[in-house]
């Protein structure tokens, strides 16, 4: 830091994750003057990151560490070195020499979903809407364009989810397409439109499901411009950058009429998910039928097992999407990389310099989605 005396070759460095309540003296031109993001390792990253923490461990040798990486988006380094311990615990309550793949997808579940609440009673008709519930979600995730692979569906309450349908993304991402989303949003609808199409009933299961798109349309339209009837224009209002401590005295910047026409907007995209989620699964009745009825049989059923049900009833459709192999993952890193989420959640980026140094604490969050 220059401004005192000569002190060439002395390098300061330090870190903060309130870059927004510095001292602009601070970060004048040779004080403070570089700035570093340090964000979410990306897969590599995650896969590097977890072979630090398993070294001293007795591995088995069919660990893919790497499939590991991959379905652990948007983890930190530290929820990495908590999952490796998980995994070794669990080896060893198991009685095992070696950790195993089992410990590891034992352990990302447990972290990701929660721990399985077996002891819980599920009353049959319960147990039927929720695998009806989940039948959607996978069968609408795997229809839609732009579709993740799907990793497994489980009917086994966890934490406080009923049930659970898991997609690994095929790759970190930092961009989403308008279609990316509708499809995201039309997946999320697909357990309610299930419920009333199989059932004809609504169940409170669907609740996460609604405020989750609620919230994915509500950003499309305020702050992507997705809406054609607001037009290209960022509606703030987003309570997301509490953590920078910027947004307490936030107030709306529009009037009542745009706001009016947010809320009709925000609707109308949650409408044209859900009709598209009912068309899928009107059209692909067998599918739904024959998974959930698979799910109150197992209770957890995998993506080879839906892709053996695809096989049966759809042979000429190929198979459904899949993890590319980790050669083809895209190497390149955005250096803007926001937080990403866990799982089918979204993970957004718009690519502001809050969004870039916010990013640096949990998982989850509404301070880790900044
Ligand atoms: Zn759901």
């Amino acid at each position: 830091m220059d401004g005192f005396e000569e002190n060439t070759g002395v390098i300061v460095m330090a870190a903060t994750n309130r870059p927004d309540v510095l001292d602009p003296a601070l970060l004048r031109p040779g004080r403070f003057d570089r700035r570093i993001v340090v964000s979410m390792p990306d897969v590599k990253g995650r896969e590097a990151i977890l072979k630090v923490h398993t070294r001293k461990m007795p591995v088995g040798s069919k660990v893919r560490l790497e499939k590991v990486a991959r379905s652990t988006p948007g983890f930190s380094g530290a929820d990495l070195e908590s999952l490796a311990n998980e995994a070794a615990l669990r080896a060893a309550r198991r009685g095992a020499k070696k950790v195993e793949q089992e410990d590891f997808d034992y352990a990302v579940d447990r972290i990701i979903l929660g721990l399985e609440r077996k002891s819980i009673i599920i009353s049959p008709d319960q147990k039927k809407c929720t695998a009806y519930h989940e039948s959607g979600h996978a069968v609408v995730g795997i229809f839609v364009p732009e579709a993740d692979p799907i990793h497994k569906i489980t009917i086994v309450p966890r934490g406080m989810a009923m049930g659970v349908t898991s997609f690994l993304p095929s790759d970190d991402r930092y961009n989403y397409t308008e279609k990316k989303l509708l499809s995201m949003l039309a997946t999320l609808m697909g357990g309610r439109a299930s419920e009333s199409l199989f059932l004809e009933t609504l169940s409170t299961g669907a609740g996460n499901d609604l405020e989750k798109a609620t919230e994915l349309a509500r950003k499309m339209v305020c702050e992507w411009g997705m809406s054609e009837a607001l037009g290209p224009v960022a509606h703030a209002q987003s309570g997301d950058m509490i953590f920078l401590g910027r947004e307490f005295n936030k107030t709306r910047d529009y009037s009542e009429h745009t706001a009016r026409v947010i809320d009709s907007e925000v609707k109308r995209i949650i409408e044209e998910a859900y009709s598209i989620s009912l068309e899928l699964l009107n059209d692909n009745r067998d599918i739904v039928e024959k998974i959930a009825e698979q799910l109150l049989e197992k209770e957890t059923i995998s993506s080879s097992e839906i892709n053996d049900i695809f096989g049966e009833l759809r042979p000429d459709m190929g198979p459904i999407p899949s993890l590319p192999p980790i050669s083809e993952i895209r190497e390149t890193v955005d250096p803007s990389n926001d937080n990403p989420e866990q799982e089918e959640e979204v993970r957004e980026n718009d690519g502001s310099e809050e969004n870039r140094t916010g990013s640096e604490t949990d998982t989850g969050g509404s301070g880790g989605e900044s």
